[in-house]
């Protein structure tokens, strides 16, 4: 094996700072730290349920002890708010809990029907663990975003080696080694840093048995096609361009703070942040003045950090331009927000809806606001896109009638993003923004391989799945086929 020479920094993006240096893990060093969780698999899924909840709840005792700490190491490599790191940290280790009390009833193996014709079987079904599943994971949510496939494929019984965001590397290292000491120091779950190539040779790595990645859909792609040369399954979590619906008869303050909260925080760097807001025409001018009072109070640098990505700023900038040069209306901000890394609040209202600013993924603190005469409108815009995460929808009355017209994942009804923090409900999206599921029963499922078994328990009164077979037999069969599902 060769020794790392090459290093990179994670820096501050608030002072420039450079917070930790870490190795860039080169395909033979990813490759052995495969190999390794191979071995680690067979001993962590060898342990069942039972004792992997105990050592699962060590890790969770761990990181609730460890919090501040690993906060801080978040708000270090991201720049966003402590409050807004713990927020995250909270929300992982709930998931962690779920995941690690919910496993055995999930996966562990069950009866199922056998139906009429094989009524001489029992039928059972389990969900053993794939192996080594392999998580790739963006910074912008470093530890609530890669928990959601960690966690989940650890509680399934896999081994996990992950190649976190170069941006957030240090983050991923405490999760690792606060688990090192419940799993006796087992390479249960080992950390791989670097940049692309690191996590293009984690897809291409022999025994990796699938990849959960999270990122952006360019990124996402190519995931996908170096999985492919190995038949390698996927799971794929990309971005959004989440939509709201606010209805005539929506709460008009709670619908405003949502779209504020929702658009504004972790400077709109959520994959399932608010970026376009549809309301009705009836209750527009009310809606607006209220994002607009709340909005102009929020400041980058205080109430949200700055792009933890310097380069995104250009994004928002372009976005901003292009909804300005085509009419739109800043009513909150405008050009002059956005600055080299601090970006302060933008809302542009009447956005034609082939801007850039309504069909691209912006990531960014700019919320788009958008009249429509009537919500069969508002769900033609929110679905006129290749995205399809999340949404969120503001109405007394038709909340469910609405979110089932939506084409995505996930929709928060009166609410903002509330269906991320509920481990039971799976989590993920549909075309540009991926397919699989994290979180809940779903979630679970994804880091396994269900496993059919058929026990003969008498011998069948008509055999028919033999060359012993008579046409009798196969008249019979025919005949109780007719008169069951014939008529
Ligand atoms: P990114 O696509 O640039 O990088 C994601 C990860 O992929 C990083 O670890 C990166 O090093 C790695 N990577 C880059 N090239 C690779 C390659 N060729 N092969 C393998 N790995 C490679 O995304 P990002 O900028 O870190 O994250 C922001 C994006 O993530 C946004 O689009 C956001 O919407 C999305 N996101 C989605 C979810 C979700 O759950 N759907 C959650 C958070 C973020």
């Amino acid at each position: 094996m060769s020794v790392d020479v090459e290093k990179f920094g994670s820096r501050d993006p608030r002072t420039g700072e450079i917070v930790g240096t870490h190795p860039v893990h080169g395909a033979a060093e990813v490759r052995a730290a495969v190999t390794r969780a191979v071995e680690a698999a067979g001993w962590w899924g060898g342990l069942g349920f039972a004792e992997r909840r105990r050592r699962l709840t060590a890790w969770r005792r761990a990181l609730v002890h460890r919090l501040d700490d690993l906060a801080g190491t978040v708000s270090a490599e991201t720049g966003k708010p402590l409050d807004d790191a713990r927020l995250e940290l909270v929300l992982a280790i709930d998931h962690l809990d779920w995941a690690t009390r919910n496993a055995q009833r999930v996966l562990g193996r069950r009866r199922v029907g056998p139906g009429l014709l094989m009524s001489n079987q029992a039928a059972t079904l389990a969900y053993p663990p794939i192996g080594v599943v392999g998580v790739i994971g963006p910074w912008n949510y470093p530890v609530f975003t890669p928990m959601g496939s960690i966690a989940y494929a650890l509680a399934a019984g896999n081994a996990v080696v992950f190649k976190p965001s170069e941006l957030t590397p240090g983050v991923a290292v405490a999760l690792a080694d606060t688990l090192a000491e419940a799993v006796d120091g087992r390479p249960v779950l080992q950390v791989v840093t670097g940049l692309a190539d690191t996590g293009a040779a984690l897809c291409r790595a022999p025994g990796i048995g699938k990849i959960a990645f999270t990122g952006s859909t360019a990124t996402g792609r190519r995931v996908m096609a170096a999985c492919a040369e190995n038949l390698v399954p996927v799971l794929i979590e990309c971005g959004g361009k989440d939509a709201m619906i606010v209805d005539s008869d929506a709460d008009l303050e709670a619908a405003a703070d949502a779209a504020v909260w929702g658009g504004m925080a972790n400077a709109g760097q959520t994959c399932v942040g608010v970026e376009r807001v549809y309301v009705l025409e009836e209750v527009a001018d009310e809606f607006t003045a209220k994002v607009v009072d709340k909005a102009r109070g929020l400041r980058a640098g205080t109430d949200f950090g700055p792009m933890t990505m310097t380069s995104q700023a250009e994004v928002v900038r372009r976005h901003v331009d292009d909804a300005l040069a085509r009419g739109g209306r800043a009513v909150v901000g405008g050009p002059e927000s956005v600055g080299e890394s601090l970006v302060e609040p933008v809302v542009v209202l009447d956005v034609p809806e082939d801007s850039c600013a309504v069909t691209e993924e912006t990531f960014g603190p700019l919320l788009v606001v958008n009249r429509v005469p009537d919500v069969d409108e508002a769900v033609r815009r929110a679905n006129a896109t290749a995205y399809g995460l999340g949404a969120s929808v503001f109405s007394a009355a038709r909340g469910e009638k609405i979110a089932a017209a939506l084409r995505c994942g996930m929709v928060a009804i009166n609410g903002v993003i509330s269906f991320a923090g509920i481990p039971a409900l799976p989590f993920g999206g549909v075309g540009d923004s991926g397919f699989g599921r994290i979180h809940g029963e779903d979630g679970l499922r994804e880091f396994t391989r269900p496993q059919a078994v058929a026990r003969r328990r008498f011998g069948a009164p008509v055999v028919v799945t033999s060359f012993r077979r008579t046409a009798w037999g196969m008249k019979a069969l025919v005949g109780i086929v007719r008169l069951r599902h014939g008529r």
